[in-house]
């Protein structure tokens, strides 16, 4: 594929009149050239070209346009045959985008988790052996940054269409890394061949609780929610993985860096068919609930899903308290000016804009 760029270079390079001039002989006139037109039967020249506005137009059929609608034209060529025709000519070299980048496969960890990984995540976290087993997590020895050192770590294994791509080493005191140089992508992804809903959760570990409340169409994000800009690399390599599916349920951990990854999941995946969970008391992410509330909760939080609100309307459940205060207590009081007539008329709050207009001669002052 030809960059945009490079294009856009190419035509703000380009002399109309040399191209033109390649097909049609032009008569230069004044400010102008001028040709029989091309495009339409003519005795006398109506075709006008401007060097300095790089256009081109003919005031007895109407054609106009630039070198490269010219040449599309007139060779009867789309818009990239064009371009290149014209870069050929005048020996401009247009780049092309590099190649989809290459990522490094990781080596497999195929060592089995030990029984004293398996009781940790039973006691600790209310997974159970046969989740992590369905989700082919291993164990290995590796170097991790938080460590300075080479400690045992859980590997969860992240497949992409069977093949693995990637793997999120984790090592005790939420030591982690993934593995260097190979692909972003949603953590269980392979979960969305063939349906039309899913639900996309925060961490590998809120993965294994939804699975483990009987909920297969989960995945989760590669690299959890920032405080900042969220980059979504993993989704724009996943993306035809959403293409037939009808309703995600973002299930994203309660805290504001959550919230901004819920935002900006929804405003790429589409808005329309997002929805969002609202949280038990107390609970942070999945995993919270599961050890909570256990595994009924996890699916009735799923369940209860709602919309994401359309921005600037309300319904009345958003206001009632404001109303029932009203209704209850009376408008609130504001700030008087100091002017006694006035004053009987109007108050002012503070954090609203109050403007006062009227009909001109309508008496204001
Ligand atoms: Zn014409």
């Amino acid at each position: 594929m030809i960059i945009k760029d490079s294009i856009d270079r190419l035509i703000t390079s380009i002399d109309i009149v040399d191209v033109l001039g390649k097909y049609i002989t032009l008569k230069k006139n004044g400010v102008n050239y001028t040709a029989l037109c091309p495009f339409h039967e003519e005795k006398t020249p109506s075709f006008t070209v401007s060097k300095e506005k790089g256009i081109y137009k003919c005031f007895g059929c109407g054609k106009a346009g630039d070198a490269i609608e010219f040449v599309r034209d007139y060779q009867n060529k789309n818009f990239i045959e064009a371009v290149k025709e014209i870069a050929q000519q005048v020996n401009f070299s247009l780049e092309h985008e590099q190649p989809v980048k290459s990522y490094k496969k990781p080596e497999a960890r195929t060592k089995k988790v030990s029984q004293r990984f398996i009781d940790h995540f039973m006691s600790d976290r209310c997974i159970s052996k046969s989740t992590l087993e369905r989700f082919g997590i291993t164990e290995s020895s590796e170097w991790m940054p938080k460590a300075q050192k080479e400690i045992p770590v859980i590997c969860f294994n992240y497949f992409k269409g069977g093949e693995l791509v990637n793997i999120k080493f984790r090592g005790a005191g939420k030591d982690f890394k993934l593995n260097s140089g190979s692909e972003l992508v949603f953590y269980n992804i392979d979960a969305l061949h063939g349906v039309k809903e899913c639900v996309i959760v925060e961490g590998e570990i809120d993965c294994l609780s939804l699975h483990e409340a009987g909920i297969e169409n989960v995945i989760s994000v590669p690299n959890g929610a920032s405080s900042g800009t969220n980059r979504l690399e993993y989704l724009d390599n996943c993306f035809q993985f959403f293409e037939g599916i009808e309703k995600i349920i973002l299930f994203v951990d309660n805290d504001q860096p959550g919230y901004n990854l819920r935002e900006e999941l929804a405003r790429r995946l589409g808005k329309h068919r997002c929805l969002k969970v609202d949280y038990p008391e107390n609970c942070k992410d999945a995993n919270n609930i599961l050890q909570v509330y256990g595994k009924d909760k996890i699916r009735e939080t799923v369940n209860n899903a709602s919309q994401f609100p359309i921005e600037g309307v309300l319904t009345t459940e958003d206001i009632i308290d404001d109303i029932v205060n009203f209704y209850e207590h009376g408008y609130p009081k504001g700030f008087k000016a100091g002017i006694s007539n006035f004053d009987n008329l109007l108050s002012f709050l503070p954090g609203q804009m109050t403007i006062i207009t009227g009909i001109p001669g309508s008496g204001k002052s």
